[in-house]
């Protein structure tokens, strides 16, 4: 089964899940603070599903022509 990296809607999460092919997008599984309390809680926001940045970079020319920059500026939570 695939990985496939999801980036939610709501909270700008990005996540990492192993879906089945044709399956529904996940909703959030991202621990996000509530409102009114310092609590985390789950996100459950919808989803998108966007480019697999580790299936790109084992593919692509650019992972040895860019050495080792790897890091693209983005914050992972
Ligand atoms: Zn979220």
């Amino acid at each position: 089964m695939p990985i496939y990296e999801y980036k939610c809607l709501r909270c700008d999460g990005e996540f990492e899940k192993i879906v089945k092919l044709n399956s529904p997008n996940p909703t959030c599984i991202n621990a996000v603070p509530t409102a009114d309390t310092k609590v985390l809680t789950r996100c459950d926001g919808d989803t998108k599903r966007i480019m697999s940045r580790t299936e790109f970079h084992l593919k692509g020319e650019c992972w040895a022509k860019d050495g080792y920059t790897y890091h693209d500026g983005i914050d992972r939570y």
